[in-house]
């Protein structure tokens, strides 16, 4: 299976296809269009003259031309024998039509095998369509389905039809729209409706744009959890497997002093060797107290950027699937950190961690929950609001720099660069306790990305767009 496959389906005019060119932007995945490919087959059929009502016709159709759907400037290209039909394919007359190719069970088995190794080549896609959850990817690691009143699909296509200097008789495109989906729900093979486990969306009465929003918040919040956990060893091995398990003293005990400080000089000459390291604000880490460094997360040399600016020994949160190599889970347990599991709510990890802030120690954790896809600053989860309630500790927004650049997630290996470091204006308790864990997590992710902003105008960078 590729490394990410998130699915969107729903009926035509849902706003699928905006959001699934969003989502596949923001997540660094090609987005893929399945309609678009239906679309070419009934144009190729309607070319050759062929029965659309004839099964073993179609069939003919998809085996004797060549097809070439490709992802470029967030839409898909459509070629039939190296013509390009993108703009065709959309003909409201075309249109009409695809319900018939889109019954064929043989021609869908055929899409469906085409769409399964368009996965394979990109590796990371976002997929749109109306069976891309229940039958052509059932195990994709997230799935959305799409809803709209009737009235307000056939609104917004008329809108979009206007747009290109159409005239539009809106009753003619809610029926069209209606008939489509009724062909579209009540066929034998691959009908429209949601898998079990998609997240439902109705976009009744919100804008497209708020939709985006929401389900690019949700999939930030959920595929961190969902991608990179390696399988579970079977059952039969579970004893011998323990030994993989996080180490169980793992941030149970605390690293000799004398260690953590060896390791921070270490680390030191390491940032000046290869980062030009430089960092900012440090007198807004507080000087006695508990405190949290709530930092943007880009790399795994993060813990470090953060560590070695600050003169406090510090305790660091880290997935608790890093502890799983044995050499590698004790060289971070040594200077302090404690494992977290990412795919449920860590109970244990929290308490750990609460129970440090108790005793007035710092803390550095990433509240994105993953590590970013593009250098953007994800929205923060608001069930760090529990964490910074519970242990009525100091926050200090931390914005890390150039990390991605060096060492984003998609490089086996860093590359020398630039990092700059910000520790921003701490939020006190009460400050905290007078917001809910939503407004926490807004503010928080506000400040990250207004951070991030002036860092880069700093460094003569380009800011990254948050509109998009
Ligand atoms: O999404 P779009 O409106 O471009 O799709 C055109 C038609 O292709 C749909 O009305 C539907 O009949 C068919 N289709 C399908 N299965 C998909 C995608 C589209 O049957 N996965």
């Amino acid at each position: 299976m590729a490394d990410l496959i998130v699915t969107i389906d729903g009926p035509a005019g849902s706003g699928k296809s905006t959001m699934a060119k969003r989502l596949a932007e923001r997540l660094g995945a090609t987005f893929l269009d399945t309609g678009a490919m239906y679309r070419g087959i009934t144009l190729a059929a309607v070319q050759d003259g062929a029965d659309l009502t004839d099964e073993e016709q179609l069939v003919r159709v998809v085996q004797g031309h060549r097809f070439d759907f490709e992802a470029a400037s967030g839409r898909m290209l459509v070629r039939i024998d190296g013509d390009d039909v993108t703009e065709r394919i959309r003909d409201p007359d075309l249109t009409a039509k695809v319900r018939h190719v889109a019954v064929a069970p043989r021609v869908r088995e055929q899409l469906v095998a085409m769409q399964r190794a368009f996965a394979a080549r990109h590796g990371r896609i976002v997929t749109e369509g109306r069976d891309q959850g229940t039958v052509v990817f059932p195990d994709a690691h997230l799935k959305f389905f799409l809803t709209a009143d009737a009235a307000e699909r056939a609104r917004r296509r008329a809108d979009e039809l206007r747009a290109k200097g159409a005239e539009v008789d809106l009753e003619e495109i809610r029926q069209a729209i209606e008939a489509r989906d009724r062909s579209d729900e009540n066929r034998a093979v691959g009908p429209l409706k949601p898998a079990q486990n998609a997240v439902m969306i109705d976009s009744t009465g919100r804008s497209i744009e708020e939709s985006v929003e929401r389900i690019c918040r949700l999939a930030e919040e959920r595929i961190g959890a969902a991608v990179p956990c390696p399988p579970q060893p079977p059952q039969s091995e579970a004893p011998a497997a323990r030994k993989d398990k996080p180490h169980p003293p793992a941030g149970a005990t605390r690293s000799p002093a004398a260690w953590y400080w060896l390791a921070r000089v270490v680390c030191q000459f390491f940032c000046i060797l290869f980062f030009r390291y430089r960092s900012y604000g440090r007198e807004n880490i507080p000087r006695t107290g508990s405190f949290i460094l709530a930092s943007n997360h880009q790399s795994f040399l993060d813990p470090v950027f953060c560590g070695v600016a600050v003169k406090r020994r510090l305790t660091y949160v880290a997935r608790d699937t890093l502890f799983r190599n044995r050499f590698f889970g004790r060289l971070i347990t040594s200077v302090n950190a404690i494992p977290i599991g990412r795919d449920k709510a860590d109970i244990a990890a929290m308490r750990m961690i609460i129970e440090r802030l108790r005793e007035g120690a710092g803390v550095c954790l990433y509240p994105e929950g993953t590590r970013t896809h593009d250098g953007r600053v994800i929205a923060v989860k608001p069930g760090f609001g529990l964490l910074c309630r519970r242990s009525k500790a100091t926050v200090v927004p931390v914005l890390i720099d150039g990390a991605f650049e060096s060492w984003s997630r998609y490089k086996r290996f860093f590359t020398p660069g630039a990092i700059l470091v910000q520790f921003g204006k701490p939020l006190a308790p009460e400050q905290i306790a007078a917001m809910s864990n939503e407004q926490l997590a807004d503010t928080l992710t506000r400040t990250l990305r207004r951070m991030q902003r002036e860092v880069r105008l700093k460094q003569g960078k380009q800011p990254y767009d948050y509109k998009k």
